[in-house]
């Protein structure tokens, strides 16, 4: 049976980011893993420019573009509204590199990486936990992260499951003809009343659109027609490729139940993190896994065993503005159109994205408006 100080499930963002943080604290640390790097996931790819005061390494070389632009439109109405903010600048990545750069990293950092290998559960004791994979291997070490996504296994085994969530679909378009995505590369496509609460966008990337829909509800029959209706909108992805069209859960964070256990942590999709109001994923990832190196790595080498503090500060750091973004939801998804033809909505909404201000600051500014 192999021994590390710290096992984590999952090398997504959030896994990858805590490997790295746990290895360059001198922990010997086990990332695994069960598909093989470089994988795709289902995403679309568009990353705030926060996370860069994040990761303490740049990602440059796997941003695949920069959007200062932002469409905003709606079914029911025939015009679309464009605007370039100030400060907008989202990175555009492709998950398969984007994630595989993150994972790089934390090897480099000293992780072990265990690809290919599935857990199948988690068992908890009070002197460790023991992972178990798909193939019977057993593996024990005293604290355990829980990295593996919105279906986490390691939540499930550790009774912090949550059975809640959305969900969205989403393909890879190709145009055909490449000047499309030049002329459409500058700018971020958000398109209101295609599904209910919920948006469909186009986020473009070197060569092809991430094209795709997305809901709260957990339960969305007619997705794909929805999707269809959605794409139909654009006249640039007419005459185009598209790849194949992939659905998954996206776990918006909807209460703030513990995330921990005392051996046993959960960072991002698996602690069900995603903001609310606008489906990010990734920043969230990786910040509470940067939270998680924070506290997890510090009781573990003073006391041995976790207390609740990982999960107080994901409340106070994540999870308690999360409170005013659903409430901004609820404002703003009643009428989309009314807001974002507004340049003060538009100022704020940048400010927010760049991680300026907090969902409180565009709660009071929706209500103003
Ligand atoms: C259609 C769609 C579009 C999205 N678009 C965006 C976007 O544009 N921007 C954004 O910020 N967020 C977006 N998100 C959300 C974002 O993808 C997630 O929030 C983000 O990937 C969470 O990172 P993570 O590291 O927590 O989990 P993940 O990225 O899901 O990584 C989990 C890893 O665990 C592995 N794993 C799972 N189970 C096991 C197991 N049993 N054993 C071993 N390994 C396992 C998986 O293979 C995976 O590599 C989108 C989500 C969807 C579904």
């Amino acid at each position: 049976m192999d021994r590390y100080d710290c096992v984590i499930v999952g090398a997504g963002p959030g896994g990858a980011t805590f490997a790295r943080r746990s290895a360059l604290e001198g922990f010997k640390t086990l990332l695994i893993e069960k598909e093989s790097f470089p994988r795709n996931k289902v995403c679309g790819g568009g990353v705030t420019p926060a996370i860069r005061r994040l990761l303490d390494f740049d990602h440059s070389i796997v941003v695949e573009r920069t959007v200062g632009g932002i469409t905003f439109l709606s079914r029911d109405e025939p015009e679309d509204h464009t605007w370039y903010p100030d400060g907008m600048a989202v990175d555009m990545v492709s998950r398969r590199e984007f994630d595989h750069h993150l994972v790089r990293r934390a090897v480099d950092a000293g992780a072990v990486l265990a690809e290919k290998t599935k857990v199948v559960s988690v068992r908890e004791s009070t002197k460790n936990v023991m992972v178990v994979t798909e193939n019977g291997d057993e593996i024990s070490a005293p604290v355990v992260i829980g990295a593996d996504g919105a279906r986490s296994v390691v939540a499930r085994s550790a009774g912090l499951g949550r059975a809640y969530g959305g969900v969205a679909l989403e393909a890879e378009v190709y145009p055909r003809d490449k000047s499309v995505l030049e002329e459409h590369g500058d700018r971020a496509v958000f398109g209101f009343g295609f599904v209910p609460r919920g948006y469909g966008w186009v986020f473009p990337k070197k060569d092809h659109f991430s094209v795709g829909i997305g809901t709260t509800r957990g339960r969305m029959p007619g997705l794909i027609s929805l999707y269809r209706q959605f794409r139909d909108r654009f006249d640039f992805l007419k005459e185009a490729d598209e790849g194949e069209r992939r659905g998954w859960f996206i776990p918006f964070c909807r209460d703030s139940e513990s995330m921990n256990t005392h051996r046993i942590c959960l960072v991002g999709d698996s602690a069900h993190l995603v903001d609310p109001f606008s489906g990010e994923g990734i920043y969230y990832a990786v910040l509470s896994a940067t939270i998680a190196a924070e506290t997890v790595l510090e009781e573990f080498r003073e006391k041995g065993r976790l207390s609740q503090r990982y999960t107080k500060e994901v409340r106070k750091r994540i999870t308690k503005d999360y409170g005013y973004a659903r409430w901004c939801f609820d404002i703003f998804y009643a009428s989309p159109s009314f807001f974002y033809k507004k340049a003060r909505v538009i100022r704020a909404l940048t400010r927010l994205s760049n991680k300026e201000i907090q969902y409180r600051d565009i709660f009071t500014e929706l209500r103003r408006t």
